[in-house]
């Protein structure tokens, strides 16, 4: 390195370049460590990303960092690698990539770890008569008891076990009964990962022992694709794989999406390996968050088990990435910095060189791409592990059977029987509320959101309108605002379904679970355990349902609607619909009972149902392949979309033809450019919204174009009045 004097920072603004400093008076500043520094008419927390010998700036204007805020560096080389990659990659602002990559604590400038105070018996306390002690101050005597009891305590301990005993303190140190001392976070942590109870798993068959020897044989970097219907055994072989890394003294990474993060799937880790796993998930509070980021940066977390951002998690020693369901669109962030964290994982495996194992039962046609490339291995598990049998699949004709409120005849016969033979129905529908919309009955006027161009949904239990893209709500027209006549709810929601079994099946069998049902802290805990023991008969919900729950007694699933999945815009419909219908029908006969899988569908005839019906998944993504391919969308192109949005329309479309323009000028004959065109739902939440899309066959020519873009529009008037964007790799097109 060179001996540079100036700091290079990033800091958490949206420009995407680092600013220069001198180095603070005090302490040693690697790249790597957080400085405090004036910016602008404020102070910023700021990471070193790299020191240098010169600046743009001469010398004299430079500022000086006032504070340097750690002593060692919080992240190494390694992963300030990532950080720029990332940052370069998705053309986004470094000091907010850094911002996604820390924990808010660590971001606001707090200690990597605290000082923790205690207290512990002196050998003279420890070997002192209690009873003695109790005749003269009996509350002393129990403190020193309490203390004796645990070896050493913290404050915070204490001030829980026995309120006021700070005043009984300082007798006790005068006697030299007790002492005071300070530790840090990071040494106490060491001792919390507790000795778990270690079960043995089955059996391996011959599916996942091929499979795990293929992926043990890779020494270094390899991606391998695990395709493996539902229950084929894919976590076994996690399993397997974990505990060869963590024997071997490595840690290991699981990536899973938002809602994969179940109860069940981390007793199974825990119970089976034996360790406590540490979870990084947005449910944790700030402390918990920075001590799981600890855990892992310090190398005494084994296994780190994450929902996206833990994709940059500092570890001191890893030895194996896997991503769960790899295809779930919770794995991209859609909003800030757009990053894919199973791409990122990728990259990081590679830089790290360490394998790489993609999981799904329904994998994104980007990674079949790459296998068919053989830049991925595939390894598939075709058939379920154990005696389960796959679930067959019907389809019932909603022209020529009748329903009311969605529910058709065959479906309730269906669910009838089911409920006779002491077994549980599944009945899934991707629309929350009890209708999507309310319509008039006269003039046919349906309520729309004043602030979006979408329909408001009916939530007839809160007797309101909801809109659930911007959270309006107002209470439901009695009548009709155009013509006073009345007006009725149409289509099905979750809640419709639900009232609907209830007016047949008896209350206490259903349970609806969707993200109104279980908004309430622990509901959805209790009704997720209330469906496995069997105690509920007919389950409502949407895909909250759909993913990584194992109900043992579950052997029918229903579709109510899936046509709107047949007929989207967006070229990802098909796979989209597909992965939906395979990860529910997956829930189905997970055990040694027969699963069945009902869809009612208006359109029987559609290609899309004769090849899930017929050769599964994988037709339909052999298919669905077939048709990118001929129309040059990813994975046999490249995609980045620039949006904008603002509240006055004609300003998105200013800023865009003037992107549309810088593009234009690079002349880049490669790269096709689209638009701009308005988002499908141009109005939301009150701001018009559009886009810019790029397409490429090629990576590079790409990226160099963006790399443009981005410098000439941070500086772009037009830019001003709008918010705007760049999505690399995007997976939705508005
Ligand atoms: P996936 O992750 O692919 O859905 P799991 O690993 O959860 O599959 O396995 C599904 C069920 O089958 C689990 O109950 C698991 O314990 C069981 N199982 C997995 N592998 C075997 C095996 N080789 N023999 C018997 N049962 C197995
Ligand atoms: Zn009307
Ligand atoms: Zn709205």
């Amino acid at each position: 390195m060179s001996g540079g004097k100036l700091l290079k920072v990033a800091i958490n603004a949206p420009l995407s370049r680092l600013f220069d400093y001198l180095p603070p008076d005090d302490g040693e500043c690697r790249p790597g460590c957080r400085v405090r520094v004036p910016f602008g008419r404020q102070k910023a927390i700021g990471m070193v990303m790299e020191l240098a010998s010169d600046s743009d700036i001469p010398k004299s204007k430079l500022k000086k960092a006032s504070a340097l805020l750690d002593e060692q560096p919080l992240l190494d080389d390694d992963d300030r690698w990532l950080i720029d990659f990332t940052s370069d990659y998705y053309h986004h602002p470094i000091g907010e990539v850094v911002s996604t990559a820390l924990p808010a604590l660590l971001r606001q400038g707090k200690p990597l770890a605290s000082t923790i105070r205690k207290v512990s018996a002196t050998a003279t306390g420890a070997a002192a008569n209690l009873q003695i002690i109790a005749k003269r101050a009996p509350k002393q005597s129990t403190l020193l008891e309490l203390i004796r009891d645990a070896d050493a305590i913290s404050f915070a301990e204490l001030d829980e076990a026995m309120p006021g005993w700070r005043r009984l303190k300082k007798s006790l140190i005068d006697k030299s009964l007790i002492e005071e001392f300070e530790t840090s976070e990071d040494a106490d942590a060491r001792e919390a990962f507790a000795n778990v109870e270690q079960t043995a798993g089955p059996e391996l068959n011959p599916d996942q022992a091929r499979a795990i020897q293929t992926i043990r044989s890779h020494g270094g970097f390899r991606v391998s694709l695990l395709d493996g219907v539902t229950g084929s055994g894919k976590t076994e072989i996690y399993l397997h794989l974990i505990s060869d890394i963590i024997n071997a003294g490595r840690q290991v990474l699981v990536l899973v999406p938002e809602i994969g993060l179940t109860p069940q799937l981390v007793t199974r880790f825990r119970t089976r390996l034996g360790i406590e796993p540490v979870l990084m998930h947005s449910a944790l509070t700030d402390t918990e968050r920075l001590a799981a980021w600890r855990a892992a940066r310090r190398g005494s977390a084994q296994l780190i088990v994450g929902t996206r951002s833990a994709v940059f998690v500092p570890m001191k020693e890893p030895g194996l990435i896997i991503v769960d369901e790899e295809h779930d669109s919770s794995l991209k962030q859609q909003e800030g910095l757009r990053y894919s964290a199973r791409d990122l994982a990728v990259v990081r495996g590679k830089q790290r060189d360490i394998p790489v194992v993609l999981g799904s039962a329904t994998p994104s046609l980007e990674s079949l791409q790459r296998c068919r490339e053989n830049a991925y291995e595939h390894l598939r598990l075709p058939s379920r592990a154990g005696k389960a049998v796959p679930p067959l699949l019907r389809l019932v004709d909603m022209s020529r059977h009748a329903s009311s409120d969605g529910l058709s005849v065959p479906v309730i016969s269906a669910i009838t029987d089911n409920i006779r033979r002491g077994e549980q129905s599944l009945v899934f529908l991707n629309r929350r509320g009890f209708a999507p919309t309310l319509i008039c009955t006269a003039c046919g006027k349906i309520a729309d959101c004043d602030r979006c161009d979408a329909r408001m949904t009916v939530h007839a239990a809160k007797n309101q309108l909801l809109c659930h893209h911007c959270g309006a709500n107002r209470a439901i027209d009695t009548s009709c605002p155009d013509c006073g006549s009345e007006c009725r709810p149409l289509g099905e929601g979750t809640q419709r379904i639900e009232d609907a079994l209830r007016d047949r099946f008896p209350a206490d069998d259903i349970a609806r679970i969707d993200s109104d049902s279980t908004r309430l802290h622990g509901t959805m805990k209790k009704a997720l355990a209330a469906a496995t023991a069997g105690e509920t008969k007919i389950l409502v919900g949407t895909q909250m349902l759909s993913k990584g729950h194992h109900f043992p007694n579950l052997t029918l699933v229903i579709v109510i609607n899936a046509d709107q999945g047949l007929f989207s815009t967006d070229f990802r419909g098909s796979e989209r619909l597909a992965q939906s219908l395979v990860q529910v029908a997956g829930r189905s006969g997970r055990e040694a009972q027969q699963g069945e899988v009902i869809i009612q569908t208006a359109f029987p005839q559609h290609h899309f149902w004769s090849e899930l019906m017929n050769g599964g998944y994988e037709r339909v993504a052999g298919a669905a392949l077939v048709e990118r391919q001929k129309a040059a969308w990813p994975p046999f192109s490249r995609l980045a979309l620039i949006r904008a949005a603002a509240t006055r329309r004609q300003d998105i479309y200013d800023f865009l033809k003037d992107a549309r323009k810088i593009a234009e000028d690079q002349n880049m004959p490669e790269v096709r450019i689209l638009g701009p065109v308005s988002a499908p739902m141009e109005r939301k939440a009150g701001r018009y919204r559009a886009q810019l899309l790029l397409q490429s066959r090629g990576r590079r020519s790409l990226h160099a174009l963006l790399t443009v873009l981005r410098g000439t529009l941070e500086g772009c008037k037009s830019a001003r009045r709008v918010r705007w964007s760049i999505d690399v790799d995007p997976i939705e097109l508005f």
